[in-house]
C-alpha cells in the first residue's frame, strides 16, 4: 500500500483518519474507492445509505479486501444522531458531502432541501469549529445562479465575452431568481453556509475548503426509476437520459434543452479532492471550482451525443425520434428556473493544486454507459417483460 508518499511541496504525507459524510452517494462511493486503493488513510463512513460502498466493506473480493479494516461504516441520519460530534472528534478531517441535491426537488421539497442543506450541515460546522478539526465541505456551481450575460439583450455582442459568463470564486455574483422560484431553495441554502463557514474561518480559525462541483458525472450517480430507485422519483440529467435510453423512450429535453453545462469525469474530479486532503496548507481557506471548461454542450447536444455513445455501447440502432420536448412546468412543476450557463473559472485550483481535468466528454461517456448497459440493461429487460405479460 502506499507509503512513503509526497505532497505538493514534498513534504511526506502522514496517514489520517477521515470522517466522510454522504460517504454512500455517488461521489463518496468513489472518494472511499480511492483512498482505499491509493492512499493509507482510514474511513469513518457515515451515511443513512451503503449499497454503494458495499464492495469496499465486505472481507472478500477484488480492489476491497485490503480496505476492509481502513474503512468503518456508521449508518446514522446527521439530522438526529448525537454519535456525530463523537465521530468528528475522532478523525482528522471531516468530508461533508450529504445533502438533498437532485433539481427535481428543489421546487418540490424546498423545506427538506433547505434544512438539508443548511440546517443539517450547522451542527457538523460547529463540532469541526469548536474541536479544532478540519473540515472540507461541498456546496454546488449552482450558487453562481445566472450569468451576468443572461441580462443582455440577446443580440448583445457582450453575450460572447468571458467577462460576463466565467464564473470566478472571488469575484462572481450569486444572481438567484425571485422568491417564488422555488428552484433556487438549493443553491440559497448553499450559499449561506458557505457564507457560514467562511466566517467560522474568519471569526474562529476554522480551516475549511469548499467544492463547487461542476456536474460530475459518471457510474453510479443516482438510480434508476423503478429498478434501483422509485418508479416516479427524477433523477439527475445524467441518471434521467440513462433511462430513457435504456428503455428505448426518447429523451425529454426541457424547455428545449438550451441550458448550456460543463460536465466532468467523476474520476478526474476526485483526484482533485484528494489533492485537497493531502495538501491542507494549500487547500485551506480556499474556495475551488472543480469542473471541465472543455466539455461544455447544451442538454440538448447532451442528449445527442448520450444516444450516440449508447447506440455504440448496446448495438442497438437510435430511436426515429430521438428527443421530445417538454415544458419545465410539466417535468418540474411550478417554481421552477434555471442557470442559462457554467463555466468554471481554473485560475484558483490551477495555481494552489495545478489540477486539470483529462477526460473528454465523449470518453467519459463511453464509460458511463458502458457501467449503465452492464448494470441494468437485463433488469430493465425482465421489468418492462413481466409487464407486457400481466
Ligand atoms: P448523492 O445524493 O449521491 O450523495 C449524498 C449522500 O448523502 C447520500 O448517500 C445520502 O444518503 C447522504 N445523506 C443525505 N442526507 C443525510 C443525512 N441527513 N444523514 C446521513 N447521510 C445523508 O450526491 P452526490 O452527487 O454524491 O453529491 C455530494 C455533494 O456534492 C452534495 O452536497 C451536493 O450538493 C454536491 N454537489 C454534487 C454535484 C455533482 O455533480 N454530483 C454538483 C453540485 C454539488
Amino acid at each position: 500500500m502506499a507509503s512513503g508518499r509526497l505532497d505538493l511541496d514534498g513534504n511526506l504525507i502522514k496517514p489520517m483518519t477521515i470522517c466522510m459524510i454522504g460517504a454512500g452517494g455517488f461521489i463518496g462511493s468513489h472518494l472511499c474507492e480511492k483512498l482505499m486503493a491509493e492512499t493509507p488513510h482510514k474511513v469513518l463512513a457515515v451515511d443513512v445509505y451503503s449499497d454503494k460502498i458495499t464492495h469496499l466493506l465486505e472481507p472478500s473480493g477484488g480492489v476491497s479486501s485490503p480496505s476492509v479494516d481502513r474503512i468503518q461504516f456508521h449508518r446514522l441520519n446527521i439530522k438526529n444522531d448525537s454519535r456525530l460530534e463523537g465521530l468528528i472528534k475522532m478523525a482528522d478531517l471531516t468530508i461533508n458531502l450529504a445533502a438533498i441535491c437532485t433539481p427535481a426537488d428543489y421546487n418540490t421539497r424546498p423545506l427538506e432541501t433547505i434544512y438539508s442543506n443548511f440546517i443539517d450541515a450547522l451542527p457538523v460546522v460547529k463540532y469541526c469549529s469548536e474541536n479544532g478539526k478540519r473540515l472540507i465541505h461541498f456546496s454546488t456551481c449552482e450558487i453562481y445562479g445566472k450569468t451576468i450575460g443572461s441580462f443582455l439583450p440577446k443580440d448583445s455582442p457582450l453575450r460572447q465575452d468571458p467577462a460576463y459568463y466565467v464564473l470566478k470564486e472571488d469575484e462572481s455574483p450569486c444572481i438567484f431568481g425571485p422568491i417564488e422560484k422555488q428552484r433556487w431553495s438549493y443553491a440559497c441554502a448553499k450559499q449561506l453556509i458557505e457564507r457560514l463557514i467562511y466566517a467560522e474561518g474568519a471569526e474562529n480559525g476554522l480551516e475549511f475548503t469548499i467544492v463547487r462541483p461542476f456536474n460530475w458525472i459518471g457510474p453510479r450517480m443516482d438510480f434508476i426509476p423503478g429498478i434501483d430507485g422509485p418508479s416516479e422519483g427524477v433523477p439527475r440529467v445524467l441518471a434521467c437520459f440513462s433511462n430513457n435510453l435504456l428503455r428505448r423512450e426518447p429523451l425529454k429535453l426541457v424547455d428545449g434543452g438550451q441550458s448550456q453545462r460543463t460536465f466532468v469525469y467523476i474520476k478526474d474530479a476526485i483526484e482533485a479532492v484528494l489533492l485537497m486532503i493531502e495538501n491542507p496548507s494549500r487547500a485551506n481557506g480556499q474556495i475551488f471550482n472543480v469542473g471541465n471548461p472543455n466539455n461544455e454542450v447544451t442538454v440538448r447536444q447532451l442528449a445527442e451525443m448520450m444516444t450516440q455513445v449508447y447506440s455504440m455501447v448496446s448495438g442497438e440502432s437510435p430511436l426515429d425520434t430521438p428527443t421530445i420536448d417538454v415544458s419545465s412546468k410539466e417535468f418540474y412543476g411550478d417554481g421552477y428556473d434555471d442557470s442559462d450557463k457554467r463555466i468554471p473559472d481554473m485560475t484558483i485550483i490551477n495555481r494552489q493544486l495545478g489540477w486539470n481535468p483529462k477526460t473528454s466528454l465523449w470518453d467519459l461517456l463511453e464509460s458511463t454507459l458502458t457501467y449503465q448497459h452492464r448494470t441494468y440493461a437485463e433488469a430493465i429487460k425482465k421489468t418492462t417483460s413481466k409487464s407486457t405479460a400481466c
